[in-house]
């Protein structure tokens, strides 16, 4: 569902919503904000963690929908990956003893 007619000439706030300054209407962030949204929401995540809560798959794909277009949801989805990946990996250990 597709609503591309919205003619607001009115200014809202920047989309990445920690900064609150104006943008135009017809863009979504002030410059840069879009990576910046993208790593709001990852901290998002890191938080969750850090609170002892189990980040998934699917939450990781909700929060996606947060984001207005494909490129920065594919970009958050390898970042909140990542992120997830190294915050719940074993710590390693200094030297493994391999038994041979
Ligand atoms: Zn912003």
């Amino acid at each position: 569902m597709n609503t591309k007619a919205t003619t607001q000439t009115e200014a809202k706030a920047c989309a990445c919503g920690t900064c609150h300054e104006a943008v135009s209407a017809r863009a979504l962030y002030r410059p840069g904000h879009d990576a910046r949204h993208v790593s709001v929401l990852v901290q998002g995540l890191v938080n969750d963690i850090a609170d002892g809560r189990k980040v998934t798959k699917q939450m990781i794909a909700s929060t996606a929908e947060e984001l207005p277009s494909e490129p920065l949801r594919a970009k958050f989805t390898r970042a909140a990956d990542r992120m997830v990946a190294k915050a719940t990996e074993p710590k390693p250990e200094p030297k493994a003893e391999v038994a041979q």
